[in-house]
């Protein structure tokens, strides 16, 4: 069997129009599909969409959350409830092509040394310049600083083993970084592309700043380069330190001791003390990182589901 695991936040038009288009596929495919639609708390009627889906089909299941805990959090649970030996993820706004599904399936099947196919955007047509160029940036950062190897444009789409979902299910970290954690765990994998399209319906759901926090958390969750930045600052600060003392010291020696420098020592003291505030605030992040992951708060809540009703709650499995 092959799940597909669908993310929604408020996607009440997109529902109905994704749902036909993997329909369209199902010829293809020969495996029987199961559906997990994950509403992650929307304002809209998602949720009465997908249960109108659930009514007609019984291979269509719903997971409601008790409010909106993030893509991240939705498709943690689609994968812990997934039941396939297949396992997809998918976004609702059909800007994941479902025509590559029967290609997916195929290389699994014909490749058994292959674990997962990924997709990835060989472009970022209809994406503003900007969007693009901060995108590319953070892949290469993230590959230069980081032990999780990004692929540039890789798309959460991606069809895997069964072995290597229960891998990801291991890790159980609040704080999750999905691109990274699916490239963690190993496993053989390899990448369509496909050029980017716009999605069929219904508004983005991220903002700048919101794509700019979650590269931020892409990089504390994976790197721990920037705790060592304070370090770098602090062994040149000193050495600097001490070539100036040097200078000071002949200079008084040789030509006295002229007042001089009120305006560069003030500089000096702004400096370092800009230095020293930054360093504790990237030290911050990743205390704050600790704090909530000792916590130990369930990923999700679940108000809602047609699914295994034993584990309804994340709150009775910790
Ligand atoms: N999504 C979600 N929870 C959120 C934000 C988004 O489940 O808090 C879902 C959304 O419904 C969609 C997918 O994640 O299926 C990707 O979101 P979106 O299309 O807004 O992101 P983009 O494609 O612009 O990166
Ligand atoms: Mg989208």
């Amino acid at each position: 069997m092959l799940t597909i695991i669908v993310p929604c936040y408020n996607e009440e038009e997109t529902i109905p129009l994704f749902f036909k288009a993997i329909e369209s596929q199902k010829k293809y495919l020969n495996e029987p599909i199961e559906y997990i639609f994950i509403n992650d708390g929307s304002q809209d009627e998602s949720i009465k969409k997908i249960k109108e889906l659930g009514l007609q089909f019984t291979n269509v299941h719903f997971i409601d959350f008790s409010r909106n805990f993030g893509k991240e959090a939705a498709m943690f649970a689609g994968l812990q409830k997934a039941s396939g030996d297949f396992v997809t993820i998918m976004d609702a706004d059909l800007q994941d092509p479902p025509e590559l599904l029967p290609e997916m399936l195929m290389m699994l099947n014909n490749n058994p040394e292959l674990d997962c196919v990924g997709t990835r955007r060989i472009d970022r047509n209809g994406e503003s310049a900007t969007r693009s160029f901060l995108a590319k940036t953070f892949y290469k950062l993230m590959d230069k600083i980081s032990d999780a190897q990004l692929v540039d444009g890789a798309r959460d789409f991606r069809m895997m083993r069964r072995q290597m979902v229960d891998a990801i299910l291991m890790l159980t970290e609040y704080n999750r970084f999905s691109k990274g954690l699916f490239t963690w765990v190993g496993f053989n994998t390899e990448y369509l592309t496909y050029n980017n399209r716009e999605r069929v319906a219904g508004e983005t759901s991220w903002s700048f700043k919101q794509l700019f926090r979650y590269s931020i958390e892409g990089i504390t969750d994976f790197s721990d380069l920037p705790l060592s930045i304070a370090t770098y600052m602090g062994v040149i600060s000193c050495v600097i330190a001490v070539l100036s003392l040097v200078v000071i010291v002949l200079r008084t020696l040789i030509f006295g001791d002229p007042t001089q420098g009120w305006p560069s020592l003030a500089s000096i003291v702004l400096l370092l003390g800009g230095i020293q505030l930054l360093c504790i605030g990237i030290i911050g992040k990743y205390v704050g990182k600790i704090y909530l992951e000792t916590k130990n708060r369930p990923i999700y809540i679940i108000k809602d589901t047609d699914l295994d009703v034993s584990n309804k709650s994340d709150i009775e499995e910790k």
